[in-house]
């Protein structure tokens, strides 16, 4: 039967001779969370490959190039592929990037769940403090009384010499007001 397992991988190994930079663009290429849909295939119980999109740094619009690795029973990287340009010497970024993630895939994991729920941005705390209209009303409580006045004055006085006009604005602001009081 096959299976298919996209969280909670084993590492693997590999031999790869990468040249010294494409291990730290691999690296960064994870961190940018441009790694996604990993997949490893097993049939029969034994992991026949793990492959993976990767969104081009380049261009994140532009189809993500297909990754493969194909491991053996002791998880060691037997053969590789990949659909860039790059893979000529079947030691692109690519296939760095797809091993950095599975070995280290938990970490990814986790600073996902940080970001994302554990710590709030300085503007969902904005956007909080704003929408709930805590704010204001904290700082200016309203007086008993005078609240309606007080809310209307700059609006309405900007409207010279119409007074029917102003009453009722006045009037209409004050139900208003007087309904989202309550
Ligand atoms: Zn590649």
């Amino acid at each position: 039967m096959d299976i298919i397992i996209k969280t909670g991988f084993e590492k693997i190994i590999h031999d790869i001779q990468f040249q010294p930079e494409t291990v730290p663009k691999g690296t960064a290429l994870f961190n940018s969370h441009h790694v996604i849909n990993v997949e490893e295939h097993r049939k029969s119980g034994q992991s026949l490959w793990i492959e993976a999109q990767v969104i081009r740094q380049t261009s994140v619009q532009a189809t993500p190039y297909t990754t493969k690795l194909d491991i053996d029973t002791a998880r060691k990287v037997v053969d590789v592929s990949c659909t860039c340009v790059y893979n000529q010497s079947r030691k692109c970024k690519h296939i760095a990037a797809l091993i950095y993630y599975v070995n280290h895939e938990e970490s990814l994991s986790k600073t996902d769940y940080e970001q994302q729920w554990g710590k709030p941005s300085q503007r969902q705390l904005l956007q909080q403090k704003y929408c709930k209209g805590k704010y204001f009303s904290e700082m200016f409580p309203p007086k008993k009384n005078s609240t309606v006045i007080q809310c209307n004055k700059v609006e309405v006085s900007e409207l010279e010499g119409s007074s029917a006009l102003k009453l009722i604005l006045l009037e209409s602001e004050k139900d208003k007001d007087n309904k989202a009081i309550r």
